[in-house]
Parts: C-alpha cells; structure tokens; sequence
C-alpha cells in the first residue's frame, strides 16, 4: 500500500506541531511507523492522502456509531451554520438538548453542556468536592477520564500506551487527592474507603472500560460501588463519554441496570464536533453557578452546530432501538468470526465484548483489569495492527484502546476483517 503522501504530511506537522499530531495516541507511536492522514471518510469507510480505503473501528473514538458524514447530521449542521455559528447567549436548541438527554437517561434531572469529555469529568469531581465537602476521589486503574490534572494518575489511553507512570506538571498536592485501585477489585475499594474516613467525595468509573482495550465489570462489581457509595455519602460517578448512547440509548446505566449519581458525556453526543456534558441528580446539580457556588463555565459551550449535530444522532437513537439490535448483531458475528479463527491458530487470546465495544488480547488468562491488560503479548497485537492495516482495515493504533463497531459496517467488511486477521495468525505462528 503505498503511503508517501501521509509519510511527507508527517515530516511536514512535526516541524510546526509537537509530535506531529493533536493527540498523542493518532502518532502510531507505539504500534511503530508513520500515521496516515485522512481526507475525507463516508459510512464504514476512511480515505487517507493517497487514496487508500479503510474499514474504520475507531470511527472518530465513538461519535461515528452510524457511519461517517452521516447525511442527517451533515444537513442539520449546514443549516445551522447559515444562521450563525455562535452567539454566548441562550437557545431553545439548549434546552431541547436537554430535554432529550434527559428522556434517554432518566435518572438525570439537569444536565449542563461542556465541550469535551475532559471538561465533563473535570467539572463533575469538583461539584462531587463542592457538594460533599470532601477533598479526595477514587479512580481506577487504567480507566481515562481525560486529561485533567487530578485524573492523570495510573490512568489508561494513551498515557497507558506510552507508559508514562507519572506525568511532569500534576503537582504532589494534586495527586495526593486521587486514590486508585484495580478495577473489578471491591475489596480494595472498601479498604481505600475505610483508610480515609469521611474524605472520599466521590468515586468515578468508566462502568464498562474503553480505554484499557475493553474490559466488562464483573457481575455485582458496580452494584457492590452502588450500595458503598449509598453508605458512606460518596457521589457515584460513571464516567459515560464512550458507553453514553452507544451500549444503549439510556447508556451503561440502562445496559447494565445501575444508577449512578453523576453521568458524563462526550464523543456519541456531539456526533463529532466538540461536546460534553455532566448531569444527575438535581440536589447535586444544584450546587453549581449559578444555582449554586462552584463554577464551571464555556464560551462555547451549548454551541449550535455541536448542539444541532448531537441533537439530530441521538433523536435518531432514541427512536429507532431496532439499531442498537443492527448493531449488537454486527458485534456479534465479529466476534464469532474472531473467536473462530483465533482458536483455530492456537495462540492464546481473550476477546472482551460489550455491546458494539470489543477487544482482542493475546492473553492466557482473563483480562479484568489494567495489570492483565498490560501482561498481554502486546508486540503481537502491534504486528496484527500494522497487517490489518496494510489489508485496508483501520484498528485503534494501540492495544489499550477499544475497537468501535459502527451501524454502517456490512457483512462483507466484518468478512474481510476476520479473513485478514485469520490470514495475520497464519503468518504469525
Ligand atoms: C475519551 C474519553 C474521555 C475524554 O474525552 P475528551 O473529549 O477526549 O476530552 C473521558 N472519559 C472517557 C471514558 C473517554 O473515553
């Protein structure tokens, strides 16, 4: 496949952007090799600079669940943009954002726009702080919050795939304040809650994982953290940028049957612009500014074409559940298909699968939590990366990141993606 075109772009954004790229994971860094610049994508698929087609499974880290340019979206945003593009003041739109985030999860009774995951996390740990009156949070191992100061502490992503164990710039006094412990491990969470008695405001969790590769929480684990945080006035916060209106349209909360407190939002529900979000409970809710005193704000936030691009994808969710079943079937044979070739190559692996959020490992044992992740015969994985690739089928360029299946991919990609991964092992062994 031939790919001067992304190399030279390449040698060109590292002479005027650090690294190359906007977002250290896209540099390719740990999987080797240079990063291919994309032109334009439509449905499954992505075009780089040289013309190459891809089947993506990142489909934009999420937003992308029913395929690119979806043409709803795209009309709804060169609409909008006729109309101008910001006004720093209040719009209907805002609140019937709102007003439909709040028919698809029901447990959150305010919700205030960000305009990004980031944002969202960070906002709802310092109203967790505000609200309880308590310094310290719990986090867990390999789960990514963002880039926050306070959540850059054995986090996963791409701080995980670049093995960075502490980052220069979060300060001693910040990380002090967030506890961690491996996830799937309640013992260990009730052990961090008694050694610090009355100081835990809040634990936040991402309640299926994304950013370790995939990894589910083992029956009764969330509901374990439910009734801990019930007991001791802790604020549960699921942290749903990635799960939020893709594992259902009530997200993992509905998916799994567990409540939380506090929810984020990001990726699905800006349907690829910039947008967060952070909502819950109104007694919690309440405390912000202007209602209450912790702050938290946004020129941009609450954005018309953010807004009327995450409005028209999730209408479009909520009314027909009949694509979460199209969805859940394309997983599903995906799986099979994986499932079926991997065993037949005898090199151990675990695929992990939630919904339309799937991993492989090259693992012996279960994957439950970063540790495991992290035993895995990762070299491999970056092999099968850069085969996959050269075979037109694009997987998150790291094995600590979930694929994304998107309602757009056909029978005929998933065919392909599971031939070429079975031709990659034939290779390998
Ligand atoms: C992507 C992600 C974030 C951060 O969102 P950004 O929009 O990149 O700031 C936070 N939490 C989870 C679970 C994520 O997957």
């Amino acid at each position: 496949m031939n790919t001067s075109n992304s190399i030279a772009l390449f040698e060109r954004a590292n002479k005027s952007i650090p690294g190359g790229v906007n977002s250290p994971v896209r540099a390719f860094k740990s999987v080797g090799g240079t990063p291919l610049f994309i032109t334009h994508a439509k449905g499954a698929y992505l075009y780089d600079a040289d013309g190459n087609q891809y089947i993506d499974y990142i489909n934009s880290w999420g937003p992308m669940i029913l395929g690119h340019a979806y043409e709803p979206v795209v009309k709804a945003i060169q609409e909008k943009a006729a109309l101008s593009t910001s006004f720093g003041a209040p719009t209907e739109l805002e609140i019937e954002m709102a007003e439909l985030i709040k028919s698809m999860a029901p447990n959150v009774d305010l919700i205030r726009m960000v305009n990004s995951g980031t944002e969202a996390c960070m906002s709802a740990i310092r109203l967790a702080r505000g609200y309880t009156g308590r310094n310290k949070f719990i986090k867990f191992e390999g789960c990514y919050h963002g880039h926050a100061d306070s959540f850059l502490v054995k986090a996963g992503s791409g701080v995980a795939t670049f093995n960075i164990q502490t980052v220069p710039g979060v300060t001693s006094g910040v990380s002090h304040d967030t506890l961690t412990c491996a996830f799937n491990d309640i013992q260990a969470v009730e052990t961090l809650v008694q050694q610090n008695p009355g100081e835990i405001a809040a634990i936040i969790i991402e309640p299926v994982a994304g950013n370790m590769g995939c990894i589910p929480p083992q029956p009764g684990f969330l509901q374990a953290l439910r009734s801990l945080c019930d007991k001791e006035g802790i604020v549960l916060i699921f942290d749903e940028v990635m799960t939020g209106f893709r594992l259902a349209s009530g997200g993992a909360q509905q998916y799994l049957g567990v409540d939380a407190d506090l929810v984020t939002y990001g990726k699905i529900i800006g349907a690829g612009m910039p947008v967060g979000a952070f909502g819950g409970k109104k007694e919690i809710m309440e405390h912000i500014a202007p209602l209450g005193n912790v702050y938290q704000a946004g020129t941009l936030s609450g954005n018309p074409l953010a807004m009327i691009a995450g409005y028209t994808l999730l209408q479009e969710l909520k009314q027909s559940p009949a694509i979460y079943e199209s969805i859940e079937k394309k997983s599903a044979y995906l799986h099979q298909g994986l499932e079926k070739v991997l065993k037949a190559s005898g090199i151990p692996y675990i695929i992990n699968r939630v919904g339309s959020m799937i991993s492989v490992h090259f693992s012996e044992k279960p994957v439950n939590n970063f540790a495991d992740a992290a035993a895995a015969n990762n070299t491999l994985f970056n092999k099968y990366f850069h085969y996959m690739l050269s075979q037109g089928i694009y997987l998150p360029p790291s094995a600590f990141e979930t694929w994304f299946i998107s309602n757009a991919v056909s029978d005929a990609d998933l065919d392909k993606t599971i031939a070429a991964t079975e031709s990659f092992l034939k290779q390998a062994v």
